[in-house]
């Protein structure tokens, strides 16, 4: 192959900092397991990608044409699984290094499932319902061929929840005539949702919150006691940031300081979560809430506390800001949202990181809870779908721990080896077609 041919072919998806993120956080593990170069070579680029203009009319009458993404990363394992993000600065290399991370993730927590992602480039808060029905529907029958219970099933994610699910649900049965609920999990549970779907990832990222504790007193290290003299800051306060506050509030740990995207709140006594959630459910945005100091989304990430959670967005703590971040435990409950650099140095501070591949593994596992109860049409209660979850958590948060003590390695590191473990073998017994 010419120098020209690898360098367009590696050109169309390193464009983003995920993606490059991504790839290095492999490279370092296969590196550190000696990994055959073969598979690290097949994982490093996705199997597939979509990239649609989904165009719709919007309420003015004009019609505006919007880019679309459904990447498929790696279906060794099984069907795809992954989120379908509505953001303004989405795009192919972010959508790809997002499904990159699925197929770690889902192998690491053992599920039969493979690594997918999905985006539209745009700002949701722009769209009326109307406009985000129809953008929604375009955009699935646009995807419709590569997409399907057991080709590949979209959830929700940054921008999109259970309504978006619906739609896609219902757009997809009506082009086939019946009804297909197996085609996305995160669906409303009037349509074959999952009970404790909506909560699971931010009960997952505090699980492993708890498992991150008790590990670090079980090795000597000073870890939160996780009661009411535990502090805890989250960064975004949406389907995942906002749950983990309430489960945490539950525990009777302090939320001292919560934000989104308009800016955040901070109170040293700790927030009064539902009080919080109640504000924002009437107003949409935290700012304003009367009984905490308003602070800045950079003040939030450099706030003094033992846990800090970025549940937003990735990218935020970078080798900008790193240095002023101070907290002992570090949950991704974001899909990237500490840089490579950043990682090293927090390492080398010490500081626990519990990495995204596991932290926010919850809405995944229970998404295929979700899948497997729809394809038999047999649905459980709330408390059997929690006991599963907190199993599944509980077993990879051992396995990670455990391979982070042999290859004495971060935990990033131990995470991504933990999954690439799995789906190397079973690579090498599926072979290389043809
Ligand atoms: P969401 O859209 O429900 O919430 C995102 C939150 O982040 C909002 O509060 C928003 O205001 C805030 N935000 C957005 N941009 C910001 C910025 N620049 N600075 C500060 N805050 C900002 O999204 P979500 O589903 O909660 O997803 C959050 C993260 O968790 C993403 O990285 C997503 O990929 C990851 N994740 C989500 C799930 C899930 O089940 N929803 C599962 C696994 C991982």
């Amino acid at each position: 192959m010419s120098e020209t041919q690898v360098n367009l072919s590696s050109h169309l998806w390193d464009t983003s900092d995920l993606y490059k993120n991504a790839v290095l956080q492999l490279q370092e593990a296969a590196d550190t397991m000696g990994l055959d170069p073969n598979i690290s070579e097949r994982l490093k680029v996705p199997k597939r990608a979509l990239v649609v203009s989904v165009p719709i009319r919007l309420d003015d009458g004009s019609i505006r044409c919007f880019e679309g993404y459904r990447v498929q990363h790696n279906m060794t394992l099984g069907p795809g699984k992954g989120g379908v993000r509505f953001h303004p600065e989405v795009n192919l290399s972010e959508v790809a290094g997002l499904a990159m991370l699925m197929t770690f993730k889902c192998s690491l927590v053992g599920l039969p499932l493979g690594g997918a992602k999905g985006g539209i480039r745009v700002d949701p808060s722009k769209l009326s319902r109307q406009e985000a029905q129809a953008l929604t529907r375009r955009y699935t029958s646009e995807i419709n061929m590569i997409i399907g219970p057991d080709k590949d099933i979209p959830a929700p994610d940054v921008g999109t929840d259970a309504q978006h699910m619906a739609w896609m649900m219902d757009t997809y049965s009506q082009e086939r005539g019946f009804a297909i609920p197996g085609v996305v999990t995160g669906k409303p549970i009037e349509i074959g949702g999952s009970l404790g779907r909506a909560e699971s990832t931010g009960r997952g990222v505090v699980y492993t919150i708890q498992h991150a504790a008790k590990h670090l007193h079980s090795i000597g290290k000073p870890g939160p006691k996780m009661d009411s003299s535990t502090t805890v800051a989250i960064h975004g306060f949406g389907k995942v940031g906002a749950v983990a506050a309430q489960e945490i509030h539950q525990l009777n740990t302090k939320v001292v300081a919560v934000s989104d995207v308009g800016g955040g709140l901070y109170n040293k006594n700790g927030l009064n979560i539902p009080d919080v959630l109640k504000y924002m459910a009437k107003n949409r945005t935290l700012v304003g809430y009367p009984e905490a100091d308003a602070i800045t989304n950079d003040e939030l990430l450099r706030t003094h506390v033992d846990v800090l959670i970025p549940a937003a967005i990735d990218g935020v703590i970078t080798s900008k800001n790193v240095s002023t971040v101070n907290a002992t435990i570090i949950a991704e409950g974001a899909n990237g949202p500490i840089t490579n650099e950043a990682l090293k140095e927090l390492e080398s501070r010490g500081v626990f990181i519990i990495p995204d591949v596991l932290c926010n593994a919850g809405g995944v596992i229970v998404s295929y809870f979700e899948w497997v109860q729809g394809m038999q049409n047999f649905f459980w209660s709330e408390a059997e779908v929690n006991q599963k979850l907190a199993e599944v958590m509980a077993n990879a948060f051992k396995k990670v721990v455990d391979v982070q003590s042999t290859y004495k390695s971060g935990m990033k590191t131990a995470a991504l080896i933990s999954g690439v473990d799995r789906l190397n073998r079973a690579m090498l017994l599926r072979g290389l077609f043809p």
